[in-house]
């Protein structure tokens, strides 16, 4: 019998993290021999001691280090950030499941990566912050970064068996969010209730308050550029409510390649894990005669100005991409509390951008000190 899988997962209690269990269910009933490692959880102990019980890891992780020990049989326990770094450090396993929300993905990622495991990568502000120093340390390392991020998974699939300097765009489709259709002055003072209402994805409320501003799709944007290593220019958005195209490529020659399918993240997320095969799985099918249309339209920038801010500063580079991240998080952060309007997120990151200076220090550890100081600022300017 050949050697298991083996299968860490960074936030296995999250939106990914529970899909990707799923997925490994599906695996292990058609027959691959695979192992979960590792699972880790910020808050949620009961789900975890559950999917422990079902998997029985050699570790588990409790992000949140202010949440009471527990025991589990068999299975060292760990916690906080200092757990993270440990298990990606030191555990025994082939693909690292990157499924934590935001730059907490970061420092763990980098673990598995020098140690050259293969990366499911589903954490996008990972690319984000540090797309450049990721990237190469990937190549330095000999570790694939295979996309889980649905778009981006199809541009893969998409590129497979062509070449590089075939490709002309890359076109990312966007569902528009719960307010494509809503009037400007509806969206500013839009509650969390609605801007929590995605219209096609069921996913965490970080990823879903990004969908309703446009920002998830320019941190995409971003993410693709780094993955695939094409420029800004030739990266393009495509609103395209249905959400079954999940993004194409354009061809030298004219030709456009389209992955789609119905929104189901078990897709991407068992793809990156057996590429370059395939596992038969009994997950929801497309229905046509369900989708009679499929519709596209330009994605509305006066309406939705993180799009063309994340344009901006991809082509800024160096240390912006950290600020636009930082003051992302904390801004959607203050609008789940009530402390600003939905409006005045995209405020707050043009303001964090305009009075940021970028010093030429592209150092993880400049990243991780300007990351803080971004947080630490805008908290005190929002927070008496
Ligand atoms: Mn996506």
């Amino acid at each position: 019998m050949s050697k298991p899988l083996r299968i860490g997962i960074l936030g296995s209690t999250g939106s990914i993290g529970k899909n990707s269990i799923e997925v490994i269910r599906n695996l292990i009933t058609n027959g691959v021999n695979c192992k979960i490692e590792f699972l880790t959880t910020n808050n949620n102990v009961e789900l975890l001691k559950l999917q422990a019980k079902e998997f029985n890891p050699s570790a588990v992780v409790i992000a949140n280090s202010n949440v009471s020990k527990i025991q589990i049989p068999g299975a060292k326990i760990y916690y906080g950030e200092e757990g993270l770094l440990r298990v990606t450090a030191e555990a025994d396993y082939d693909v690292l499941l990157s499924s934590l929300v935001g730059f907490a993905g970061l420092a763990p990622t980098i673990e598995a990566i020098r140690r050259g495991k293969r990366i499911a990568l589903a954490n996008k502000e990972t690319l984000v912050v540090a797309g450049g120093t990721i990237t190469e340390l990937a190549k330095k390392f000999n570790s694939e970064l295979i996309p889980v991020d649905s778009e981006h998974s199809a541009i893969f699939q998409c590129l497979t068996g062509e070449s590089q300097h075939c490709v002309d765009n890359l076109i990312l489709t966007a569902s528009g969010g719960p307010f494509r259709n809503r009037k400007l002055e509806d969206i500013v003072n839009a509650s969390i209730e609605d801007a929590l209402n995605h219209p096609n994805w069921n996913m965490g409320n970080k990823i879903t308050i990004d969908s309703a501003t446009l920002m998830n799709k320019g941190l995409e944007v971003i993410e693709a550029h780094w993955l695939f290593n094409i420029p800004p220019e030739k990266i393009n958005v495509v609103i395209h409510p249905q959400s079954i195209i999940h993004s194409m490529v354009e061809f030298n020659d004219g030709s456009i390649k389209a992955q789609m399918g119905i929104p189901d993240m078990k897709i991407p997320i068992q793809y990156a894990l057996t590429f370059p095969e395939r596992v038969t799985s009994d997950f929801p099918r497309m229905d046509f005669e369900k989708f009679s249309t499929l519709s596209f339209e330009k994605p509305d920038t006066e309406k939705f100005r993180c799009l063309n801010i994340c344009y901006d500063v991809l082509k800024l580079g160096g240390t912006y991409p950290v600020v636009l991240n930082a003051a992302n998080e904390i801004a959607i952060s203050l609008f789940l509390d009530s402390k600003i309007s939905f409006g005045e997120i995209a405020d707050v990151i043009e303001q964090s951008l305009e009075d940021h200076v970028c010093n030429g220090d592209y150092s993880l550890d400049n990243i991780f000190e300007i990351d803080k100081e971004i947080r630490n600022k805008i908290l005190r300017n929002h927070i008496k």
